[in-house]
């Protein structure tokens, strides 16, 4: 059985919540504030780690409060910080949110997330069949150099380019299986794409985006579930009926899980129908980390 190996960020998620937003220059009282761990790196790893996955989790924490409560929760989930890096050059990753009138503001201080370099990727003891999974809240360059790394060792890559940002060819050559949502797929590929339009139109679009016919691309599609495209094959897994409270953090249990399972040994399709199923568990759940389910409830649910 390999290993899930994540580069990626660690926030503490600080989320304010109050009866309305304040205009510029306005203070208004507040009704209640929370403490979410969180950062999609983070995230990953626990849905992985939960999933019964043995993970690592590359990344950096500050000398401060906050590292010191992220570190015990991460740990209390069974993953692997020996590649955490904690340092007082920065402080701790940590996102500002705002919840007032059905609705969000959020400002993201990257801090130590800005700080994980090649130099934490390039010891890292990946083999084959493992899984090496980053996205983009730490430097591309680094995970380039983490890419790089898995594949002179025949790991297995993955990336979730989350938040969408622009990126070089010589990055998408190094990736094994490409994992975005459809509003993500649409900004790379620079055409307008939704949940509803024609699964048809966007394994079109996947296709012309991959870097090489051998690149996996799986689009997850909320409520509708997830189109891949595997060589030449295409995979559609519905989405699950059910009763969705808090969708944060979907997309991270479903990387986290399609990781867990392909270290596992599993098929993509075996593999896309398990994360399906875990990430539809994840939505019925308030929080990220937090929401990530256990094998045990995903098997209660997959035959
Ligand atoms: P987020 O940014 O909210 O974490 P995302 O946009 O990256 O999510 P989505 O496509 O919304 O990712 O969701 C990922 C997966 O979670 C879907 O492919 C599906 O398996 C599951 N999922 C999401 N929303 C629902 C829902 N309402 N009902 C059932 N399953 C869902």
């Amino acid at each position: 059985m390999g290993r899930v190996f994540v580069a990626g960020s660690i926030n503490m998620d600080v989320v304010a919540t109050a009866d309305r937003h304040p205009r510029v220059g306005e203070t208004v009282a507040g009704r209640q504030v929370l403490y979410f761990p969180g950062g999609k790196g983070a995230n990953q790893a626990v849905a992985a780690s939960r999933l019964g996955a043995r993970t690592t989790l590359i990344g950096g924490l500050g000398k401060d409060s906050f590292g010191t409560e992220l570190k015990a929760f991460l740990g209390d989930q069974g993953i692997d910080l020996g590649y955490v890096s904690e340092t007082s050059a920065a402080h701790t990753g940590t996102a500002i949110i705002t919840v007032a009138e059905a609705d969000n503001t959020i400002v993201v201080i990257p801090g130590t997330n800005a700080l994980v370099g090649a130099d934490d990727v390039s010891v890292v003891p990946l083999l084959r069949g493992d899984v090496a999974v980053s996205q983009f809240e730490i430097p591309l360059p680094t995970i380039a150099a983490f890419f790089r790394r898995a594949r002179s060792t025949q790991a297995t890559t993955l990336l979730n380019p989350a938040p969408a940002q622009t990126f070089g060819r010589d990055l998408l050559e190094l990736v094994d299986i490409l994992v975005l949502n459809e509003t993500e797929l649409g900004y790379l590929a620079g055409v307008d794409l939704s949940e509803d339009d024609e699964p048809a139109r966007i394994m079109d679009v996947a296709r012309r985006l991959r870097a090489r016919e051998e690149q996996t691309i799986c689009v997850t599609l909320g409520k509708r579930g997830v189109l891949a495209l595997a060589g030449r094959e295409e995979i559609a897994v519905p989405g699950r009926v059910v009763k969705a409270v808090d969708t944060t953090g979907a997309g991270d249990c479903f990387v986290g899980a399609l990781a867990a399972q392909l270290a596992d040994g599993a098929t993509l399709p075996t593999a896309l129908t398990f994360a399906n199923a875990a990430a539809s568990i994840s939505v019925q759940r308030m929080g990220a980390g937090p929401s990530m389910p256990t094998a045990t409830e995903v098997a209660a649910i997959v035959n």
